[in-house]
């Protein structure tokens, strides 16, 4: 099989994960079909996400073959209706946190490119009732980040409050679309990256934050609230040392290696540390209607399916400025 030779009339393309710790590789297979509730979409853009490389990496569990991406922006087949795909893909409905506005922590949830086939492919299937309206005026490409990116950065910015001094700890996909709604509310952004990141740092100011440095750094100011983005956890007891009495840090991403122990002082006055899980489906709704408004401008890395292997190592590497996104 090879992704180079045009696929037949009932065949697709996609870059399949066949077991965690193997690249991807290019799979001709049959186009899905779409079952009872389900549409069937044909893919223009997938958004790489950091969860696709711990799905990738093993340290979160998947069944396989799977195809991964989480953020998917996709024609509805035989329409002409654009939708988009988030990471939340079913959840049961039933349950008492379905039931209270919190079916993110629906305890069986599936979710997209995890449980169900993603969006690095030429075709995927999704349930209807969990699709989004992709807001007009967006590219296919430029919107495909605000699916998880975006989404899931604004739901860890609303655990922020009203936190007027934020800081936000690693400068990728999430961190470049919430510095601009943060600044649009007003607030003051500090962002934090790797030491010698010149490019995220140069992108974060150009975006409206105040002050961009290395996570090392201390903060020019006490900080209201933290967001981190970047998968370490060293950065929870840094963020905390930033924080003014009563600040929040916020834990965005799926998966993040140990925290280190770290002396009360750094919790006591009534800081907090908390994570955030998944996106509901009116977190969704909500930031695509706000996005035009403020309006995020997503910076994006275009790459053909077959490589969509090579952008999950850009985004491992660090190479990335703003988000990666597949094309199929
Ligand atoms: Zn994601
Ligand atoms: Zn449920």
């Amino acid at each position: 099989m090879s992704a180079g030779r045009p696929p037949g009339p009932d065949t697709m393309r996609a870059m399949v994960l066949e077991s965690p710790g193997r690249p991807l590789v290019p799979v001709e297979r049959p186009i899905p079909r779409a079952g009872p509730g389900q549409l069937l979409l044909r893919v223009r853009a997938c958004g790489v996400c950091r969860t696709d490389l711990h799905l990738l990496d093993g340290e979160l569990d998947l069944p396989t073959p799977r195809v991964l991406g989480h953020q998917i922006v996709g024609v509805v087949a035989g329409e002409d209706r654009r939708v988009g795909v988030p990471w939340l893909g079913w959840t049961c409905g039933e349950c008492a946190y379905c039931n209270s506005g919190r079916e993110n922590l629906c305890e069986r949830a599936r979710f997209t490119g995890r449980d169900f086939d993603g969006g690095f492919a030429e075709f995927a299937v999704a349930d209807e009732r969990f699709c989004l309206p992709i807001p007009d005026g967006y590219p296919d490409l430029q919107a495909a980040p605000l699916l998880c990116a975006g989404l899931i950065g604004f739901r860890a910015l609303r655990m922020c409050d009203d936190a007027s001094r934020l800081g936000l700890y690693g400068f990728g996909a999430a961190a470049h679309i919430i510095c601009q709604v943060a600044v649009w509310q007003g607030r003051r952004v500090f962002a934090f990256s790797r030491a010698g990141d010149e490019p995220a740092q140069a992108l974060a100011r150009e975006l409206g934050a105040e002050w961009a440095g290395a996570s090392e750094d201390v903060s020019p100011e006490p900080l209201d609230a933290a967001i981190i983005f970047a998968p370490v956890g060293a950065l929870v007891p840094a963020a905390l040392r930033a924080l003014a009495p009563g600040g929040t840090v916020v834990c965005a991403g799926i998966h993040m290696s140990d925290i280190p122990s770290l002396p009360y002082e750094l919790l006591w006055g009534e800081r907090s540390v908390r994570s955030v899980a998944n996106l509901t489906r009116a977190d969704g709704r909500e930031f695509l209607e706000l996005a035009p408004r403020v309006p995020v401008r997503t910076r994006v890395s275009s790459y053909a399916l077959a490589r969509a292997g090579d952008a999950l190592e850009d985004l491992r590497d660090g190479r990335l400025v703003g988000a990666a996104v597949v094309v199929p």
